[in-house]
């Protein structure tokens, strides 16, 4: 199984469909939340969302999130468009990941079936194969296998090297 079966056999599980999309939609409550509220509340959602590392070690691990989701502007039009283009670039980037998934696995069936495909012409190309003129109906074997073997026909019409014939 391929690498990338594999772990997503193992990781599928734990894929969230449309993750930046929620991340987006998320951002742009967040946003919502913020524009309403008085500068003083403001202050305390910033500090509440905010990337704090003694306090995320002292358990407030939401902040790892949240952070995610502090408004970079205050200008609404520019939110929602830029949480648009989010939700846009999520969607397009999981539907070229599929495509990119998909490009994987054909090419790699194919160079599998290219590798077979070499395999055997290597196989039809091998030692016992090769031309020959002379085959002992005994022995089986040709001049290729011996090039010291000499062939004779013997009165039955068969081909018998010269190992044979000295042996009968
Ligand atoms: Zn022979």
């Amino acid at each position: 199984m391929p690498l990338l079966d594999r772990l997503e056999s193992r990781f599928g599980r734990f894929a969230i469909p449309g993750l930046v999309q929620i991340v987006a939609g998320l951002k742009l409550l967040t946003f919502a939340i913020f524009v309403m509220q008085s500068a003083e509340a403001r202050d305390r959602y910033l500090d509440f969302l905010s990337l704090d590392g003694p306090r995320i070690l002292s358990g407030q691990v939401w902040r790892l999130v949240t952070y995610l989701f502090i408004p970079t502007t205050l200008n609404v039009l520019f939110a929602v468009l830029s949480a648009m283009m989010l939700m846009w670039l999520g969607r397009g980037l999981e539907q070229a990941w599929g495509a990119f998934r998909l490009n994987l696995f054909v090419r790699d069936r194919l160079h599998m079936a290219k590798v077979m495909k070499k395999r055997t012409q290597f196989k039809e190309a091998s030692p016992t194969a090769a031309p020959f003129f002379h085959q002992c109906s005994l022995c089986q074997k040709t001049e290729v296998d011996d090039p010291s073997l000499y062939f004779r026909i013997n009165d039955a019409g068969d081909e018998i090297c010269s190992e044979c014939r000295k042996s009968t």
